[in-house]
């Protein structure tokens, strides 16, 4: 796995002002045994912090390109939303309630749950009975909480070109705007749903969340494109200001917001090739690298990319290089301003390549 400089911890986590000043503020360098660099920035990935929170923003499309290989295996995606009353929203203020919460939905979803309580009432379950349990419920998902949004607009509006099972009027009120509404959203490799599995599924997470009001939608879709809107949706962030819920803010600091569960290595349903001049696509301008990079493997060659650094952001800046999206580029030559001391900071960086001062070139 890449290393996760990114998750350093970052002292401010509410004051704005600091955020503009600092992030990214450093960034890395990568290179493999074949001399192919390439360069990261590192973002605090604070949900409110106004550059990594933007739509669309680095930090952003890193998350989406790591579960991208994932969604990619899917020949249908259902995407579960399992959200709380009005009510109930109190007891999810804290990052404990948070990690449990979403914990036990996975345990739940992965049919863990299921064989648990099976168990206890002094059921034996073979081997086998526990292989079909888990296949019955959904044996590979991704979920991840967002902190608001109001749930009718979002499955109307942007999440309109799914199926949805139910009516979101069903949703719970009060989720408008700035107002704390926690939701895990869930993907997993799945499609059409009966009414009676869709009843099944409410009924475990209701009884293992011990909330019998608990508001669960459905839906799911067949087609690529539509899969990666869902996928840039949940991966996007929601707590665009930390002063809209600072006791939750301070609380969250550092939280693990994605849980991932499964087996992963099944064959690619679909590639993005089939997908090229979809809009969804446009504005990442190399996913494939962005993916490899996000695990630590050269995009040009394959072998593993050794880290150096942080380095000042500032750096980066005289560096020429070109940019594959994400907060990532491909490092070629070094265009640095005057002065040595540059030069040195870049051979401590790894960096051992040409570089041009004022024109000249310098060798090493
Ligand atoms: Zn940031
Ligand atoms: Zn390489």
């Amino acid at each position: 796995d890449s290393p996760r400089y990114n998750e350093l911890p970052d002292k401010s986590f509410l004051g704005t002002a600091d955020f503009e000043k600092t992030c990214p503020g450093h960034f890395l360098i990568g290179s493999c045994e074949n001399g192919h660099r390439f360069a990261k920035e590192i973002y605090c990935f604070q949900e409110w912090c106004p550059r990594c929170g933007a739509k669309w923003s680095e930090a952003h499309q890193r998350k989406f390109s790591r579960w991208l290989p994932k969604v990619q295996q899917m020949r249908q995606l259902g995407y579960l939303v399992i959200e709380w009353p009005l009510a109930s929203r109190f007891r999810l203020r804290s990052k404990a309630a948070l990690e449990d919460s979403g914990r036990m939905i996975k345990r739940v979803l992965s049919g863990e749950w299921e064989i648990e309580r099976r168990r206890q009432r002094g059921e034996r379950v073979s081997r086998q009975r526990k292989e079909d349990i888990r296949a019955w419920w959904f044996p590979e998902g991704l979920r991840r909480w967002h902190f608001f949004g109001d749930l009718v607009k979002e499955l109307g509006e942007g999440m309109k070109s799914l199926a949805w099972v139910d009516k979101a009027s069903e949703s719970s009120p009060g989720g408008q705007g700035d107002r704390y509404n926690p939701h895990v959203n869930v993907l997993v490799s799945y499609g059409f749903i009966t009414r009676g599995k869709f009843r099944r599924i409410k009924r475990a997470l209701r009884a293992a969340l011990q909330e019998p009001d608990l508001i669960v939608h459905y839906g799911y879709t067949r087609e690529p494109a539509r899969m990666i809107h869902a996928l840039k949706y949940v991966t996007r962030a929601t707590f665009l200001d930390g002063m809209w819920a600072p006791d939750v803010a301070a609380s969250i600091y550092n939280f693990h917001n994605a849980q991932v569960w499964g087996k992963w290595d099944g064959e690619l349903a679909w590639s993005l090739d089939e997908l090229e001049g979809e809009p969804e696509l446009k504005d990442l301008p190399d996913p494939l690298a962005v993916e490899s990079l996000e695990s630590g493997i050269c995009p040009r060659c394959g072998k593993p990319l050794d880290w150096t650094g942080p380095y000042p952001i500032k750096v980066l800046e005289g560096m020429e290089k070109q940019d594959l999206g994400a907060g990532y580029c491909e490092l070629e030559q070094v265009r640095a301003p005057p002065g040595m001391d540059l030069v040195m900071m870049l051979k401590a960086a790894g960096y051992f390549g040409p570089v041009i001062i004022e024109g000249e070139l310098c060798g090493n």
